[in-house]
């Protein structure tokens, strides 16, 4: 049976892994991203990685359908190529798929992380194989992608699923990284709260540890704010509620939306876990079409770092398919 190879591109390190075609991980090694000399050998690092592995596993690209990729940046699926990725180094424009289709004579497919990711959670994870499946990934950003239909929507250009700019603060209080305001980003990833944080410790007046590091000028993490919420902290539950109902807003309008069978949470803040799931799965429901509530599960992503991998061996299958 041929394998895949999946890729999944990050600022610090690229996971590789060989792939079955009913998404079990067979083999999976990681490589340093090296971010220096604008990026310019991070996709020959990845061919000589893989080259390597084919020689040590007595493997060659007969043994292959085809090598998909995630990776940070605006990803064009169509062109193959990336820009702006610039943790990466990539400011310019990144011709991935003319490079790997040069060197190995297989089908490759590349998508945008948080995008990828979305499809291994469907297909492997939290999503349990349904066709409709949204994910919401956060971390120092909002990520989204979105499968409808068995198909990852990429939209015009290759930009959908960016649901972490729906617009839910409607006070617009902070700034996103998109130069827009009012975006769920501000407000919903773990610079959002703590954007929340330093906002709501303004105007209490109460003891509270939140409180006392903001006044104090001390660096706050999301990871604190959760866990003083948990043990009872009056302010770190006012702003782990806020967050949870912005969320469960944006949740409610993409539910609305594509009435999809799964919501999965994952990404560095959904750490949180059981007690952030309830929260936002309680101000989701609150504003869904009963319809589409009663078929609607909100869930923790299941797959933590192989997501990635997974996720862009999917695309293979289903380019595979497309063609
Ligand atoms: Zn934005």
């Amino acid at each position: 049976m041929k394998k895949i190879i999946g890729i999944d591109l990050g600022g610090t390190s690229v996971k590789i892994a060989i792939i079955s075609p009913s998404g079990d991980i067979l083999e999976k090694w990681s490589i340093p991203t090296n971010g220096l000399d604008n990026g310019n050998n991070i996709v020959f690092d990845i061919i000589h990685s893989i080259q390597e592995h084919f020689e040590l596993l007595q493997l060659s690209e007969k043994d292959f359908l085809g090598i998909g990729m995630g990776s940070p940046g605006k990803v064009n699926p169509v062109e193959k190529t990336v820009v702006g990725a610039y943790n990466l180094g990539w400011s310019r424009l990144q011709q991935i798929g003319k490079v790997f289709e040069n060197i190995f004579p297989l089908p490759f497919f590349i998508g945008n992380d948080a995008n990828v990711a979305a499809l291994g959670e469907q297909w492997r994870g939290a999503g349990k194989g349904e066709r409709d499946v949204v994910m919401f990934t956060l971390g120092t950003g909002v990520g989204g992608g979105i499968v409808a239909n068995g198909q990852l929507v990429t939209g015009f250009g290759g930009a959908a699923g960016e649901i972490g700019h729906l617009k839910v603060d409607t006070e617009q209080r902070f700034t996103c990284t998109c130069g827009g305001k009012g975006c769920l980003e501000t407000v919903a990833s773990a610079t959002g709260i703590v954007n929340l944080a330093r906002y709501f410790s303004k105007e209490y007046e109460d003891v509270s540890s939140i409180k006392k590091a903001v006044d104090d000028g001390n660096d706050i993490t999301s990871k604190e704010i959760f866990n003083s919420a948990q043990k009872g902290d009056v302010l770190a539950n006012t702003i782990v509620d806020q967050f949870a109902g912005y969320l469960g807003l944006a949740l409610s309008h993409v539910a609305n939306t594509l009435s999809p069978s799964h919501i999965v949470i994952g990404g560095g803040v959904s750490a949180a876990g059981e007690f952030l799931r309830q929260k936002i799965a309680e101000k989701t429901y609150e504003n869904i079409f009963p319809q589409i509530r009663d078929r609607c599960q909100i869930s923790l992503a299941e797959l933590g770092n192989d997501a990635g991998v997974i996720g862009a061996s999917k695309l293979v299958l289903l380019g595979v398919k497309n063609n």
